[in-house]
């Protein structure tokens, strides 16, 4: 899929991108997402070079329930404050970056502001991430759902575009199947404390009718944001039910 951009830039080739978007740099300059300032020599399309200190990466080690990056020295596995009250029913969870400052931003812009555009900054961060293509390999991404009154609202599901790029990117045999539902509308959980969360989403998701499913293979969650967990952690409820063995997950940002 190609994702439709904020400028047009397209697939033609290299020089001609190139020369393409030199032109449209130009009439159209491009702003950064956390500071509102002229993108330019960044490796980033909407992040600026002094905003790229404010993106902090999932470089391993992580913790292995909910992904938060950990410094070498301090590996608090047992004991993460961000995950401690969760029993996972998935066996390991990773994040890509930090939903504070510049990766909240980005976050931010694919869910509320119709930003697919963000995709190719995407595709660079997870190029950054190379563990991740091992983790992907011949995997089953499943998107968390959107309830379809949210979907025709937003006009897409920003966990499936996420689903997409890692697939686009990682070239890794990965193959992103919708297989599970949204049963009914749940009210926004950011105000909620993590007990709420958790009976607010309860029983919220279920199986597509008539899809088959492949017990061997290994299921990876797609998520937008980790907060307490409790989403993906219903979601993974109904896959295990369903009798999948190996279910993983990848949340866009973590916080
Ligand atoms: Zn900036
Ligand atoms: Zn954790």
């Amino acid at each position: 899929m190609d994702y439709p951009l904020k400028k047009s830039f397209t697939n033609k080739p290299h020089t001609a991108r190139s020369t393409l978007k030199a032109v449209q740099d130009i009439f159209f300059p491009r702003s950064c997402i956390q500071c509102s300032g002229p993108v330019e020599d960044s490796p980033y399309l909407y992040i600026c070079k002094n905003c790229l200190g404010f993106l902090i990466l999932a470089h391993p080690p992580n913790c292995k329930r909910c992904g938060y990056p950990f410094l070498a020295d301090k590996i608090l596995s047992k004991n993460c404050p961000h995950c401690a009250e969760l029993n996972p029913n998935y066996s390991r969870g990773y994040t890509l970056c930090l939903a504070k400052k510049t990766g909240r931003q980005l976050i931010h812009n694919l869910k509320y502001n119709n930003g697919l555009y963000v995709m190719k900054d995407l595709e660079s961060i997870i190029q950054q991430l190379p563990h991740l293509k091992k983790i992907c390999q011949d995997a089953i991404l499943v998107p968390v759902p959107l309830h379809p009154t949210k979907f025709r609202e937003r006009g897409f599901n920003q966990s499936q575009a996420f689903a997409q790029v890692l697939q686009k990117t990682l070239n890794a045999n990965i193959q992103v199947k919708n297989i599970l539902i949204r049963t009914r509308f749940t009210r926004s959980q950011t105000a909620l404390s993590r007990e709420q969360r958790k009976q607010n989403i309860r029983n919220a998701f279920a199986l597509s009718a008539n899809i088959k499913l492949g017990f061997e293979k290994k299921y990876i969650l797609i998520d937008d944001v980790f907060t307490t967990g409790s989403t993906a952690n219903a979601c993974a409820k109904v896959l295990k039910k369903a009798g999948i063995q190996t279910i993983e997950l990848i949340t866009l940002g973590h916080g």
